[in-house]
């Protein structure tokens, strides 16, 4: 309740940060991150004269100690209020690397402990859902998709097809009713492929839940996207496939920055139709619509240059 009040205050559009920590065998690396403080991250930025400093703001900037249990906390209103009958959406955002994927899914061998926003979701939709049971009767079904080169593709196929849908035609929705177990496979699977970082995977969460005294039915769902890697490509160095793949980033990223940053400012033309995933999103982008934009970072010093673009990119959208 007292979380509504305060979105309804600052508006539907949420920006945290996450810095990395460095990865073991790297402890000597000079760290980009000068400070955090509250929402605030200052940055060493090299410049001509030695060193200056650049400050961003977010509404939360986790540093490269905080665990998943600790950030997924702060993203647990609203995750529940998909139950009261929000949609939400989720994006992870930044260059390879950064940790978009742990966020997300979690490291390459998933424990209890590194278990990341996905999982940390679907069990919580659950376990909220079963202490309702006695008022409300809730259906919850899931879409895996992923967007490589703007072509939709469905990742719960069982057939193992790679069939393309238009966007138009319904995606296959599993619908659970338990647990998700034979979810895991599917979440997780998609993180690590190898065009993983090429591609923008996207969980669909979809809840109906009934009031079993009115009989009222309340509909939300929630979108957990793993952007592709937000990098950009020397275009003298990419050719073929490659600089394809990324011209179509590129595009989809902007476009997608476009249409939080006119969401933000409240413009009354919102460019959904500049790329697949802002289509795809329409209904769950604006409007009574939660949004999220979670932005990683890496701590190595010659990630600067990508670091800097990826936080302005956040602070325009904020
Ligand atoms: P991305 O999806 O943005 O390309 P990954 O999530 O694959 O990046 O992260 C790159 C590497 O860093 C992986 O080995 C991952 O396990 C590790 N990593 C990322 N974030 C963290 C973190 N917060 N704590 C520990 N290891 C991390
Ligand atoms: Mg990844």
């Amino acid at each position: 309740k007292l979380y509504n009040q305060v979105q309804d205050l600052k508006g539907s559009i949420r920006v945290y940060c996450r810095v990395r920590p460095f990865l073991s065998g790297q402890s000597n690396h000079l760290s980009t991150v000068e400070n955090i403080e509250d929402g605030t991250i200052t940055i060493n930025v090299p410049s001509k004269n030695g060193k200056g400093r650049r400050s961003f703001n977010f509404n939360k900037v986790f540093g490269p100690s905080a665990t998943q249990a600790e950030v997924f906390s702060d993203m647990q209103p609203l995750i529940r209020s998909v139950l009261d009958g929000y949609n939400v959406c989720i994006f992870a955002y930044g260059q390879t690397g950064s940790g978009k994927t742990y966020t997300m899914t979690g490291p390459k061998e998933i424990t209890d402990k590194s278990q990341g926003v996905n999982y940390r979701a679907l069990g919580d939709l659950f376990l909220i859902a079963d202490q309702r049971k006695n008022t409300f009767r809730y259906d919850v079904s899931v879409q895996m998709i992923e967007i490589y080169n703007e072509q939709v593709r469905d990742l719960l196929v069982t057939d193992g097809s790679t069939r393309r849908y238009p966007l138009t035609c319904l995606l296959s929705s599993v619908l659970l009713t338990s647990a998700p177990i034979d979810l895991n496979r599917a979440v997780g699977a998609t993180a690590l492929n190898d065009r993983s970082s090429r591609s923008h995977s996207c969980l669909t969460v979809h809840v109906q839940g009934r009031d079993l005294t009115s009989g009222t039915v309340l509909r939300g769902c929630m979108h957990l996207v793993d952007l592709a890697g937000s990098e950009r490509v020397d275009k003298s160095e990419a050719t073929g496939d490659r600089l394809k793949e990324a011209q179509h980033i590129n595009k989809s990223l902007s476009a997608l920055g476009d249409v939080i940053a006119s969401l933000a400012q409240k413009s009354p033309h919102v460019p959904y139709r500049n790329s697949k995933l802002t289509q795809l999103l329409q209904d769950s982008l604006g409007g009574q619509a939660k949004t999220l934009m979670f932005v990683h970072i890496s701590p190595e010093s010659d990630a600067v240059g990508e670091t800097i673009s990826t936080l302005k990119f956040a602070e325009r959208v904020a």
